[in-house]
């Protein structure tokens, strides 16, 4: 009953076929993401990117990245040490407080976090895999730690980050002094955080090491509702530009038991996967206290001097968090497809799987095919690739019926396939084969890497 219940998690299908199952596979066949160390078996919760997963990760940081600072003049950028003073992490309160309450089962062994489980097992305290009885709650804090130096005494104890945020944080007096920021200003920043996850399923959703980008964003204080209204929004559109369907995307507000003790307010953005309504990003008014708190325990003053008015303060922090690596799998689930082509000649019901990724974020973004090798279109083809891959993710394919070769394409996610035939020699031009419709166009050479620019900047996702 209970492994049922977990099989139906992964395969429960949502409306464009996807479900966690058809995921996994299709990033473990096409190289998007492998099991990490899979030769020995494998880690758990840590998984590696190939060469797709790379591509589609590096798109999703650019366009984040850009968003922030370049469309932002008032956000600048920072890449902090993974390795913080220990101090970090107990001023920030993680050291006393970044735990999860953690129940095993005394049965088969298995630990939840209690925060996740139904009320209906907490209440009756049995285990919801096995039906055996649960401990009670004990606190086990996340937090990676290791050793630092030829001496393992208390002193050298070190911590992974559990979030990019700190390092943001404690270089807040090195950015104001050494760049011309002015409040209300930013500090943008992506990379790795490690957290000893315990409910781990879910693919690459909630891993114990994975990438943030984040932003903290430092106001006067009295301005941060304004502020706070300004990110919320900007941060839900921002996942147009990923090509995320909105519908899948909604708010929800942290209630009182969620909400920090130290936070004025604060909301997930949360997306709809197959396994419901789960966070992706996280929008947090954080008042001074994490400024404040630095300023306490390194003994020295933390805080900014108005210009304009001479007055000095501790800026109040609006914050944006989003998973680089759970955005990947939003990409993912967000794009995939199976549509019903009905029968093919065969009598055969012809699906095609489909990644609908919008081209910004596609790992290939033009495929350029020669409709065969000989009669010299494969060379051909090879020098248009050279002239579109200044400009594009270009990736060339010469094997197969073209057909399969488009529907390699397709399950990739490529939005234009360049086809070369014998008339491309005779007439320079080629076929362009459209991912989401499949319809074809015939443009002249010369058009070709503007037509494709001009597709990109028009993309619309079909409903
Ligand atoms: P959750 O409730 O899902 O554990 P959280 O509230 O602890 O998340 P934050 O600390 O606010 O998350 O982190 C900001 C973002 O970092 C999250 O919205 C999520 O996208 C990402 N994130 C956090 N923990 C993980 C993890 N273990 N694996 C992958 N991404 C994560």
């Amino acid at each position: 009953m209970a492994k049922n219940k977990k099989e139906n998690a992964s395969t429960k299908v949502n409306e464009s076929g996807a479900s966690m199952e058809k995921i996994v596979s299709l990033c473990k066949r096409r190289g998007f993401v492998y099991p990490s160390s899979e030769i020995y078996g494998g880690l758990s919760a840590t998984w590696d990117y190939g060469p797709l997963g790379t591509e589609l990760k590096n798109n999703i940081q650019d366009i984040w990245w850009k968003e922030m600072t370049r469309k932002h003049d008032n956000i600048v950028g920072l890449d902090a040490a993974i390795m913080m003073h220990p101090k970090t992490w107990e001023a920030s309160g993680h050291v006393d407080n970044f735990s999860d309450p953690l129940v095993d089962c005394k049965k088969c062994k298995t630990r939840f976090r209690e925060d996740k489980l139904s009320e209906e097992v907490i209440s009756s305290r049995i285990c919801p895999e096995c039906g055996g009885e649960l401990t009670e709650a004990r606190q086990f804090n996340m937090m990676f730690s290791t050793q630092m130096g030829p001496v393992a005494e208390s002193g050298s104890t070190i911590y992974l980050r559990p979030e990019t945020a700190q390092g943001i944080f404690v270089n807040f007096k090195n950015v104001v002094d050494t760049s011309r920021v002015s409040i209300p200003f930013g500090i943008a920043q992506v990379g790795k955080a490690f957290r000893n996850e315990i409910t781990t399923k879910n693919f690459i959703f909630r891993t114990c090491e994975f990438e943030q980008m984040e932003m903290q964003f430092f106001v006067k204080p009295g301005d941060e509702d304004e502020w706070f209204e300004y990110w919320k929004k900007t941060r839900k559109d921002y996942y147009d530009k990923l090509g995320i369907q909105q519908d899948k995307l909604r708010y929800h507000q942290h209630g009182p038991d969620e909400l920090a003790f130290y936070a004025k307010d604060a909301y997930d953005i949360e997306y709809l996967y197959p396994f419901g309504w789960e966070e992706l990003e996280g929008i947090h008014s954080r008042t001074d206290y994490d400024l404040g708190k630095h300023s306490e325990f390194c003994g020295k003053e933390i805080n900014y001097l108005d210009p304009q008015t001479n007055e000095r303060y501790i800026p109040y922090v609006i914050e944006t968090s989003a998973g680089l690596t759970r955005s990947v799998l939003i990409a993912l689930m967000d794009a995939y497809h199976e549509e019903d082509l009905g029968t093919d000649s065969k009598g055969k019901q012809d699906i095609r799987t489909v990644l609908h990724f919008h081209p910004n974020v596609a790992p290939v973004t033009v495929a350029v095919l020669p409709l065969v090798k000989k009669d010299g279109l494969a060379e051909l083809a090879k020098d248009i690739q050279d002239e579109l891959r200044e400009d594009f993710k270009t990736f060339y394919d010469k094997t197969g019926a073209i057909g399969r070769r488009y529907r390699r394409m397709d399950e990739i996610g490529t939005p234009f396939c360049v086809t070369v035939d014998y008339d491309s020699k005779d007439n320079n031009d080629v076929t362009i084969r459209f991912r989401d419709s499949m319809e074809q166009i015939r443009v002249p050479r010369s058009e070709l890497a503007e037509r494709v620019r001009k597709e990109i900047k028009n993309y619309r996702r079909p409903v």
